[in-house]
Formats: C-alpha cells, structure tokens, sequence
C-alpha cells in the first residue's frame, strides 16, 4: 500500500535501517556527537537564532510555542482544524485568546490580524498555520508578520510549519517562532516536535514557563548538546539520517524545488480530469480535493489501486481528500497516483479514461 496521507509520511528504508540499531544512553559522548550533527542541519533548514528539539508530537510545540512566548492575549488564526487548536492551548493555558474564524479553504486576512492587533493592545502573540492541513491552505504568514512587526516588533509570531517546514523556504526574517514535526515533511515516525526561535523569542522566554516545556531549561542543556529530558535519541539518530538522505538526493534547494513542480503537477493534471482544487490558496505540502464523492474515490483507491489517501475531518468528512506532497517522493510512485484517481473516476462512471492525468504529469515533471 503507497502511504499518501499528509502525515504520517512513509520513512525511508534507510531511516528504518539507521532507527533499529540498538538503543544508545543519551548521557554519553557517542549521543552527544549525533545530537550536534543533527542540530547544525536543523540550524540550516529552520536559518533561525536558536532550534530545539522536544520530545512530543508537534501539538506538544504548539503549547510549548503558546505558553512560553504569550503572556497575555494569544490572536490565533482558525481556518481549520490546526488552527482551532492554538486557540483551545491558550483557554488551557490560562491566557487569553481572539480568534480570526474563517471556512476552512480561505486564508486569513492580512487586513483583518492588523484590525485586530491594534483594537487589542494586550494581544502579545500571533498564532497562525502556514500550511493548514485540515484543508491544505497556505495562509500568508510571511505578509502578516511583517505588518504586525511594523505596529509593534514585541509581538511575538509563532507559525506552525508542521507542513511547511521542509516543504517550501521560509521567510524567518519577521518571525519568531517556527514549528516542526517529525511525521510530516521529516519522514520519522512520530514523536519529535522541533522549535526554531528569534533571538527576540529567546529573550522573551527568559526564565522560561511550565516544567516539561520549560523553554528556557531546554535553551540551556541543547546549547551543550544534551537535553534537559530523557532525548528521543531514536528519532534524533533517525532525522540526522533523514538529513543525510536529503543531502544525497541533491540538497535542501532540489528538495524544495522537486516539491513544487511535483505539487503543480499533481494539481494541474487532476484538475485536466474534472476535478476541483478545494482551497483557494493551495499549500505544497499537499493536494486537497472537494467532491461530492471523495468517501467512494477514497475507498476505490485503497482497495483497487493500493492507495491510502486522506479525507476529511468534521464538516469537511466525506467532501474531501488529500494527498501527500511532502518528502522525497519518487515520482513513478506520484503519477501511479494521479493515474489511479484517472481510472477512479472512470470506474465510477464519471469520465472515460483516457491517459490525462498521467500524460499533464509526466509533461510537468519532465518537460519543465
Ligand atoms: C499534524 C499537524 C500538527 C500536529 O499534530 P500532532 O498530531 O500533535 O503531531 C499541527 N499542525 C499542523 C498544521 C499539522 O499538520
């Protein structure tokens, strides 16, 4: 079965094979070496002050991110279900929150969070997604941080790049904190979240909040290699592994340049069968479908073409489905895709099949 879900994505065989070694003391010289391995080439995929490591899924970043760097009022960014999610760690948190609420396929307005940020002087943090999973979306984080900073540069922006780090470049000049994790764009199993900080985020944390996701605790041991809890040393060995692969294949740029012609591709051969992007500003991180029978089209392609793609959660269950851009992905894998939704359609009576998907792919990949 080819995994296409928008995370987990597959782990390449050599990551598995780097991953069952036998389990290494994280107190030791032997771990400490492969952390600062890992740590420069996360310093050089996230180009921010200060990068940590943390042992949780990426929500745990996300509350990391909120309560360390928001003191008062958070603004947070709903258009779907990632976003919805800064704005319920604030109200657990004990902080306060305003939301920007829109339908899960449109990005917020850069007009709108700069209304907000100046008829609220206790708002001291943005959180916003720059890939919203929940529908696919690409909101315009670099532009908003931008604006905010030019009203007040104390404002802290965190962006949540679970599906965007590793993906596409990211402008880091205006924010302050970028968020990873590992199950996405990185191709590990899940369990490590990763923070990039501005130097104006570390001098917020100062003595840090929380014990766990102390901040400032972790600042002080990962600077030296360690970190302050036990590390997910297995995960860490796998993503020093994951970094090597990428370097293998050509680097961070070739990634992120294999990516969008692959994303472009994908879109413009589905939609050269009929079908309808669903957000209106589509993300790289994955291509996200509307149709009246997504359930039937996803249902098809598991049994019938070994294909597991996503659907949809809450009101978008069974309107929807997504399929994965992220990683290194080969591409005979990627036009078995697009070539299986072709046959998909005809097999439901849809659209007799007729190679297009394929033929607009193969000439996007190849002829560009
Ligand atoms: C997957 C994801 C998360 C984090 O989810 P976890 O299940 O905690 O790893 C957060 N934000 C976005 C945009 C995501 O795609």
């Amino acid at each position: 079965m080819l995994l296409f879900t928008p995370g987990p994505t597959p782990v390449p065989q050599n990551v598995r094979n780097a991953m069952s070694e036998e389990t290494m003391h994280h107190r030791t010289p032997e771990f400490e070496a492969i952390f600062e391995k890992t740590r420069k080439h996360l310093f050089n995929l996230f180009n921010t002050d200060e990068v940590l490591m943390l042992s949780s899924s990426g929500t745990g970043a996300m509350e990391a991110a909120v309560t360390n760097l928001c003191h008062n009022t958070l603004l947070n960014v709903n258009s779907g279900k990632f976003g919805e999610r800064f704005g319920k760690i604030a109200a657990a948190s004990g902080l306060k929150n305003v939301e920007i609420k829109n339908e899960w396929d449109t990005p917020v307005s850069v007009q709108d969070i700069v209304e907000a940020v100046k008829s609220n002087s206790d708002i001291d943090a943005i959180a916003v997604q720059i890939s919203e999973s929940a529908g696919g979306l690409r909101h315009p984080v670099e532009e908003i941080a931008k604006a905010v900073k030019e009203i007040n540069p104390d404002i802290m922006i965190i962006a949540d790049g679970i599906t965007a780090v590793g993906v596409e470049v990211i402008d880091i000049t205006n924010i302050d904190c970028l968020i990873a994790g590992s199950q996405k764009a990185l191709m590990l199993p899940p369990g490590l979240s990763i923070l990039g900080l501005s130097q104006n985020a570390v001098d917020k944390i100062g003595s840090g909040k929380g014990y766990y996701f102390n901040l400032a605790t972790e600042i002080k041991a990962q600077r030296k290699n360690t970190t302050a809890w036990t590390a997910a040393t297995t995960l860490i060995i796998g993503l020093l592994e994951v970094f090597e692969s990428i370097e293998k294949k050509g680097g961070l740029q070739k990634l992120y340049s294999d990516t969008a012609i692959r994303a472009k591709a994908v879109k413009n051969s589905l939609e050269a069968i009929g079908l309808h992007v669903y957000p209106k500003s589509p993300a790289m991180s994955m291509t996200t479908i509307d149709d009246v029978d997504a359930s039937a089209i996803r249902k098809m392609l598991q049994n019938e073409f070994d294909v597991n793609v996503a659907g949809g959660q809450d009101h978008l269950s069974g309107k929807i489905f997504r399929i994965n851009q992220m990683g290194l992905i080969p591409v005979y894998e990627m036009a078995w895709v697009v070539n299986s939704v072709e046959l998909t359609l005809s097999k439901l009576g849809r659209r007799a099949y007729d190679g297009t998907a394929n033929k607009i792919f193969n000439e996007i990949i190849f002829e560009k």
